[in-house]
């Protein structure tokens, strides 16, 4: 965070103020983390601040300390518009445009409090006051560790904060293996592990929970992936029926678009996803090295994200969408095998 920034959530922040915390649709993570160690840092200095999830998350998360005060807009729409309606600041954090709340945009568009933007995706719109954003920063958990550092309270990171964030660090950087993984994610990272950070229990807590289900839907995952080396490209479906059969809950598919790019030679890995309920596919995508899935699903599948995961939808069938897809290889067939 640059000085002018620091200086000026400084002033915003100077006096106790009513605060909303906002995550992206379907937040993960890095998205619950980075609120929740945000909820409990503004607590701690005597502000009153409130999260609210545009939608519900997966139990795999709500270990986190203070996930019980989280509201979902989805479910409590009018005592959560009451909490946004008065609050002073509001916080957006780990998206980079007011479409990614669903439902909530309307009820943010219309707030007259100023807003405060920190995310590292690409292409930030222009809607806060202070925007913070920087697409090169791991996770927006490392990024709201140094809006507390620039705040010059780093030292009082308590326990439940640096749970939090190692929380969103580790899910953001694929267990500090991603590209974006810098040796300052290390530090940070370390930092919170020194602040109380439960680093192994938390890796246990987020990533050994499965259940049969979704070790037998993952195994249907992988049964119907399709391998084109001619495109370096692998793609998964799985139909509303199969999610079904597999007793499906939310975040059951989180991470199996990786299992693609763990193949020698692919360089892009897709998978699309049926929700029935919402009538659309839902598509997540990752790539390797310099081939864009940010422009890629911006351009074809109304989504966005990172240079190497990003996400997506569409509202054909889960057939015509895979074939649209499968149309658009060979015009990137070069950037692909490059
Ligand atoms: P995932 O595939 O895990 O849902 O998302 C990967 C990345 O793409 C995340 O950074 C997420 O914020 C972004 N993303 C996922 N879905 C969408 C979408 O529909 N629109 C945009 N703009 N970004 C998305
Ligand atoms: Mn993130």
């Amino acid at each position: 965070m640059n000085s002018a920034d620091a200086g000026a959530l400084k002033t915003l922040l100077s006096t106790p103020k009513k605060i909303a915390i906002v995550p992206h649709k379907n937040p993960d993570g890095d998205a619950i983390g980075a609120s929740l160690a945000l909820y409990h840092f503004l607590k701690m200095k005597g502000h009153g601040p409130a999260v609210i999830s545009p939608n519900d998350y997966p139990e795999f998360l709500k270990w986190m300390p203070g996930t019980e005060t989280v509201m979902i807009f989805d479910k409590q729409a009018e005592e959560a518009s009451e909490i946004l309606k008065t609050a002073e600041v509001v916080f957006t954090l780990d998206f980079n445009d007011l479409t990614r709340v669903g439902q909530m945009e309307e009820t943010l568009q219309q707030l007259q409090a100023p807003f405060v933007m920190i995310d590292h995706h690409q292409s930030p719109a222009d809607y806060a006051r202070i925007r913070y954003s920087d697409p090169r920063i791991s996770s927006t958990c490392e990024m709201v560790f140094h809006t507390i550092d620039a705040l010059g309270s780093k030292d009082d990171i308590t326990p439940q904060i640096a749970d939090c964030l190692y929380a969103g660090i580790l899910t953001d950087t694929g267990s500090f293996k991603y590209a974006s993984t810098s040796s300052l994610t290390h530090r940070v990272a370390a930092f919170l592990i020194d602040k109380g950070a439960r680093s192994s229990e938390i890796h246990r807590m987020i990533f050994d929970t499965n259940t049969p289900g979704r070790l037998h839907l993952l195994g249907c995952a992988l049964n119907n992936m399709v391998i084109l080396p001619e495109y370096s490209t692998a793609y998964i479906t799985l139909s509303q029926e199969e999610l079904d059969r597999h007793q499906f809950k939310k975040g059951d598919t989180e991470g199996f678009v990786n299992y693609g790019l763990t193949l020698a030679g692919i360089r892009l890995a897709v998978i699309f996803i049926e929700n029935k309920d919402e009538g659309i596919i839902k598509i997540s995508l990752r790539s390797e090295g310099d081939f864009s899935v940010n422009e890629f699903a911006r351009a074809y599948f109304n989504g966005g994200g990172h240079t190497n995961a990003a996400g997506g939808r569409s509202t054909q069938s889960m057939e015509e969408t895979v074939s649209y897809f499968r149309s658009l290889l060979p015009k990137h067939q070069k950037e692909l095998n490059k």
